[in-house]
């Protein structure tokens, strides 16, 4: 269920770290590409300065591409707050009111299935995040 329960898997870490680092070689050498096509352009090699500006360029914008994906992951420089999303549910006939997790496909006003009190609609009336833990 909790994709950001941050409980620390080995694995994953490894892979985050492995991402992290591809994404900074690409970095490099786009940079390095780059001062190659300048250098290219100042010697009038216009076609092999044009070809290695566009690798540049290229791998420049995956590589700061894939870094903001990193940057964007949840729990990683967030570590402090573990939330998860929790919905309400709420019987339209009677006063039952329940909280559950967050199931994906959720949305305000959603129908939830039957009410175990007497049987009739329920909906989904809040979703919202849940602080569960600090680490
Ligand atoms: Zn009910």
């Amino acid at each position: 269920m909790g994709i950001l329960s941050g409980s620390g898997n080995k694995g994953r870490k490894l892979i985050l770290i492995v991402y992290l680092l591809v994404s900074i070689v690409i970095l490099l050498f786009s940079a390095f590409f780059i001062t190659q096509a300048i250098q290219a352009y100042t010697l009038y090699q216009y076609e092999r300065g044009f070809s290695l500006l566009f690798t540049g360029v290229i791998g420049l914008a995956l590589s700061l591409y894939m870094l903001s994906v990193y940057m964007r992951r949840p729990g990683l420089i967030r570590h402090k707050e573990v939330r998860r999303m929790v919905a309400v549910v709420e019987c339209v006939s009677c006063s039952y009111r329940d909280r559950r997790d967050y199931v994906s496909g959720d949305y305000v006003m959603k129908e939830s299935g039957g009410c175990p009190v007497c049987g009739g609609k329920t909906l989904v009336t809040e979703i919202y995040p849940e602080v569960v833990g600090r680490g």
